[in-house]
């Protein structure tokens, strides 16, 4: 057979391809058939974890065939080129006013909104820092006093974004602790850390760590005092990442967003509740004059004047015109009976978990997400080996380490997505009670697990001992795993 007849003829599986060597960091020199190479990435892509039950993220793993089909269609576009794409343009502007007045932005019927899609919160948290610092700059340059030493208050509890933008853009982070009874910002934790080089606050509404939304209403009301006393214009950042698609459809009387006049800026992630594949977010500004000129360029090499106000210059579409597609085909009842559905579901697992007597529930049920750590008296293993056996069982169910000073605080977390069905919550409340009666086992034979606050040199030492018995047993898979994943031995 000439190669050609053995590209078309030959069954996928039986291709010469199969069996040779692709080389991993060189372009091959030869072409090879697309089902061919296709089904070779096919088959090493699920190896990965499966995104159904990756419980640990918030980014939106299910979209219908309609919203697909979009993104890919809309991926043909370059987002950029604003003129060629005026209709694109002007979807994405049409989703900007709806979120803006979602977020009750101030606004006239007809007057345009201030805001951009980005690629993520991280994106727009960038862009909504920077306009935070210029403005302080301003006002510090208009009064003749120095503008060299910005400071941006914030809990502990930041998402790793405010961090880079920190470290980016040289404004000193004012962290707040956090103790084990209160994982967020309060307005008694901010306030001593404000000062005349204050850039802003930055609120969360839906921390990563447990969900809670932070008590905007309250911090607004500390921080007008605050300027009213020392002469000020401090305003306030709200990343509402996964909240801004929640509170309003949830609690739309919990006052957080543009009602509240200090609140001059807002991200939110499209890709995690705006129901979107990864690749887009919304940064929304409450008026025009919130957002400094001088961040705005204007190009007008693809034909017309063009405003651009983003980090990136291309970018594909088709993640705008699939949230244009989600807003209106969903709409405010469609939204609403998702994330209630999904916080039925949600109340349904944290029973679970509760009714075992191990857990204490971390959460405060402020969206559709179960956060939960182990009780004390539970020091013989812990939720990174619950983590690692649930991984065995294909659910992704994250454990991380709060950033609480001297106390070791562990929290697992489970964002009860779209495809998180009742039945789902079974399996997963059954494979959880099967992780811990097989760590009791193992720790009852074997001593603490390495990840545990028991584990001590005297119990390294007992465990080395007691190794051989457990390769007797066949049952010391779990163990080295951990050690290696955690990085004990
Ligand atoms: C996810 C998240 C971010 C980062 O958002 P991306 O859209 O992933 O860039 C920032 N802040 C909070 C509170 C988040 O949950």
């Amino acid at each position: 057979m000439n190669d050609q007849a053995h590209r078309t003829k030959v069954p996928v599986y039986a291709n010469k391809i199969m069996s040779a060597s692709i080389p991993y960091y060189e372009i091959p020199e030869d072409s090879m058939a697309p089902r061919i190479a296709h089904q070779v990435i096919i088959d090493e892509m699920n190896l990965d974890g499966n995104p159904m039950l990756n419980m640990a993220s918030f980014v939106c793993t299910y979209m219908d065939e309609y919203g697909e089909d979009l993104i890919l269609k809309g991926s043909r576009k370059n987002f950029i080129d604003l003129d060629e794409y005026a209709i694109t343009y002007s979807m994405q502007m049409r989703c900007v006013n709806m979120i803006a007045r979602l977020f009750n932005a101030p606004l006239s019927a007809k007057e345009e909104a201030t805001g951009t899609s980005c690629i993520g919160s991280s994106e727009a948290i960038m862009l909504a820092g920077l306009a935070l610092k210029w403005k302080w700059r301003e006002r510090r340059r208009k009064a003749g006093l120095s503008y060299d030493k910005p400071n941006l208050v914030m809990g502990s509890n930041v998402q790793v974004c405010w961090h880079k933008f920190c470290m980016y853009f040289d404004v000193e982070r004012r962290e707040s602790p956090m103790s084990t009874d209160c994982l967020v910002l309060t307005p008694e934790r901010a306030k001593p850390l404000l000062d005349e080089n204050t850039i802003g606050i930055c609120i969360i509404l839906g921390s990563t760590y447990n969900g809670e939304f932070e008590d905007v209403k309250g911090i607004h009301e500390m921080l007008e005092e605050y300027n009213k006393e020392h002469n000020l214009e401090i305003p306030i950042h709200v990343d509402a990442a996964s909240g801004g698609f929640i509170a309003p459809f949830l609690n739309p009387d919990l006052v957080w967003d543009f009602r509240l006049p200090l609140v001059k800026s807002i991200n939110t992630s499209g890709h995690k509740f705006g129901l979107v594949y990864p690749g887009v977010g919304w940064a929304l500004w409450r008026e025009r004059k919130d957002l400094p000129d001088d961040l705005i360029f204007h190009v007008n090499y693809l034909g017309g004047d063009q405003a651009t106000f983003t980090f990136n210059f291309s970018k594909p579409a088709g993640q705008i015109v699939a949230q244009y597609y989600q807003l209106i085909r969903l709409g405010k009842s469609g939204y609403r009976s998702i994330l209630e559905t999904g916080m039925k579901n949600a109340e349904y697992l944290r029973d679970g978990l509760r009714e075992m007597g191990l857990f204490d529930i971390v959460d405060k049920a402020h969206m559709p997400l179960v956060a939960f750590s182990l009780k004390d008296n539970h020091a013989k293993y812990s939720l990174f080996d619950v983590q690692d056996r649930l991984k065995a069982c294909g659910w992704i169910v994250p454990a991380y380490r709060c950033p609480i000073e001297s106390k070791e605080f562990i929290v697992s977390r489970v964002v009860v997505k779209q495809n998180m069905t009742r039945h789902m919550c079974d399996m997963l409340i059954k494979d959880v009670k099967n992780a811990i009666s097989s760590l009791e086992e193992e720790t009852k034979l074997m001593g603490p697990t390495p990840t545990s606050t028991a584990y001590t040199d005297e119990k390294a030492h007992h465990f080395w001992q007691l190794i051989s018995k457990a390769i007797v047993k066949g049952d010391i898979g779990h163990r080295f795993r951990a050690e290696r994943t955690h990085g004990v031995c």
